[in-house]
């Protein structure tokens, strides 16, 4: 009997996550009854501040165990709030199922689609089946464009294949998520790290759903910042563009002193414009200033990597207890 482990990174999601684990329920029933398979949710708390933890506890009672039967429910809770790349990997590396699922809880990745997934898995020589958004409805319309903008840019500038409106929504072979958990790097991005390993992976589009309850952790700036470690993660691309704008400035900076030797010594021109002088100084100081800050970033992340430290820290889970 195949056992197929969800692993739900949870923060705050006290409204949404009842909602979801009755839809993953449901899922679970028709499972065993048409194919014969088992499904375990791995919740990971994100070192939420509201009801989620209680809740996942909760879930050990008998009575309330059953009502999800014949779906079996572990969780892993954090110290703190880790962020949600985090909660996958530590969802990845508990879960102990053949096949393994990532999804959020808040029902934007439809459990439904599940059936579909493990269905195209047995049939089809795929490894992984992973969900992508046709639309972004119910999105501020900056958000979409940026995150388009985003998506052009990180697939011509790096080797992993990441898909526009691609999710971490995806249910994978066991070789694969061995493939993920070999990936042992810090600075974590999800997409990327799926493109990256390879293996064969058939892409499912579906309609936008918007969020059950609760409300979304991802600001702008947050979601910016989460890009631009998306970048440095899976490109070096940025350190290369710095180093062609040094060369093109040295050239273009040769070509003017050249042009005001010859000009002065055939014409006699005084050299003038200090506001012009001024311009470029501060021109040149912003680029050094911008390359700078480029080789910084990579330079914090080596930083970061050679530290080691653990990913996440585990302050109590359902094992503790004996589920
Ligand atoms: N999440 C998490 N830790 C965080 C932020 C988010 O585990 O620090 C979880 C959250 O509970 C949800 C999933 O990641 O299950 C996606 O978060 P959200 O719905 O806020 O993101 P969006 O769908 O808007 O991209
Ligand atoms: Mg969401």
């Amino acid at each position: 009997m195949d056992l197929i482990s969800v692993a739900v990174p949870c923060y705050n999601e006290q409204e949404s996550l009842p909602i979801f684990l009755s839809a993953l329920a449901n899922v679970a029933r028709t499972m065993q009854s048409d194919h014969d398979v088992r499904i375990e949710a791995v919740l990971v708390d994100d070192g939420s501040r509201d009801g989620t933890l209680a809740l996942m506890k909760s879930i050990s009672v008998p009575q309330i165990a059953e009502a999800y039967a014949p779906l079996t429910i572990r969780w892993i809770s954090f110290s703190r709030n880790f962020g949600k790349e985090a909660g996958i990997l530590a969802g990845l590396e508990h879960a102990r199922g053949d096949y393994v699922a990532v999804m959020d809880s808040d029902m934007q990745d439809p459990p439904s689609l599940l059936l579909q997934m493990y269905s195209i898995l047995l049939t089809e020589d795929y490894d992984s089946v992973a969900a992508r958004r046709v639309n972004r409805d119910g999105e501020p319309p900056i958000r979409s464009f940026f995150a388009r903008m985003f998506y052009k840019l990180i697939s011509h500038i790096s080797k992993a294949d990441i898909a526009d409106g691609a999710r971490d929504f995806r249910l994978m072979k066991r070789p694969m998520v061995d493939a993920v958990l070999s990936m042992r790097e810090c600075n974590r991005f999800s997409k990327g790290i799926f493109g990256w390993i390879g293996f064969k992976t058939k892409w499912l589009p579906y309609v936008n759903v918007e969020r059950v309850a609760g409300e979304t952790k991802w600001s702008f700036f947050s979601l910016m910042l989460y890009s631009i470690d998306g970048i440095v993660d899976f490109s070096t691309v940025p350190l290369s563009i710095a180093s062609v704008v040094g060369i093109l400035l040295c050239f273009a900076a040769l070509v003017g002193v050249i042009v005001i030797v010859v000009k002065t010594l055939a014409f006699g021109d005084p050299v003038d414009g200090w506001p012009s002088l001024a311009c470029l100084i501060t021109l040149l100081g912003g680029i050094q200033l911008l390359c700078l800050g480029i080789m910084g970033q990579y330079l914090a992340k080596t930083y970061l990597e050679t530290k080691r430290r653990p990913l996440y820290i585990v302050r109590e889970s359902s094992d503790d207890v004996g589920n």
